[in-house]
């Protein structure tokens, strides 16, 4: 089983990527942050949880996620990898990722970020706001996304850097060049 873990700042392009590589590899794709749209636009008692935390571009509690995501998988029963987008977001979350996955003996098999500075990642967010009118998409909640992210969610790449786990792209510039640069990193892993 191949667990990938697509990782970078909020707008780095994660959800466009992650759905090339898990129909070219048919892998599942797991968004955490689509589950919680779904959720609130059907409002579930989760999404009713958490639609103001989200709307404040702060992160949901690290005690909802595990289970979500075990949810989602469980959900792929035949699938031969999984590409995780936007999740795990904290130190607590990848631990307990890393908990979660040893009970099916499996593991991450690699962490892949895009690489997208902070100017790049606010001039990207606002224009999506225009597009899409995503309500954590205005400049204030996206400056305390992105501020949470680097305190929050970029630990996580010496966590994995450390376990040997860790590799990053450029992250600006064609959406299929990008892509190509993350199948020769992923196929260098399978
Ligand atoms: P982006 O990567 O563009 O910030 P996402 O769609 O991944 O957006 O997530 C949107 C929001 O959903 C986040 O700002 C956060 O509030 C919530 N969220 C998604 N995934 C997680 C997670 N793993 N932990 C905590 N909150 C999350």
């Amino acid at each position: 089983m191949f667990n990938f873990i697509l990782f970078g700042p909020p707008g780095s392009g994660k959800g466009t990527q992650s759905i090339k590589i898990a129909e070219k590899y048919g892998f599942a794709h797991i968004s955490t942050g689509d589950i919680f749209r779904k959720n609130i636009r059907e409002k579930t008692e989760l999404g009713l949880k958490v639609q103001g935390i989200i709307e404040k571009g702060e992160l949901v509690p690290d005690e909802l996620l595990i289970e979500i995501l075990e949810d989602a998988m469980d959900q792929y029963p035949n699938v031969s990898g999984f590409v995780f987008d936007g999740f795990p977001r904290t130190t607590q979350q990848a631990h307990d990722l890393d908990m979660m996955l040893n009970k099916r003996e499996e593991s991450v098999s690699l962490v892949l970020a895009l690489e997208v500075n902070d100017d790049e990642i606010l001039t990207r967010l606002l224009k999506r706001a225009e597009l899409e009118g995503r309500k954590d998409d205005t400049k204030e909640v996206i400056e305390n996304r992105i501020s949470i992210y680097n305190d929050q969610t970029q630990p996580l790449i010496e966590f994995y850097t450390e376990k040997g786990k860790f590799k990053s792209v450029e992250g600006i510039g064609g959406i299929d060049d990008i892509f190509k640069s993350i199948c020769e990193i992923i196929d260098q892993h399978k």
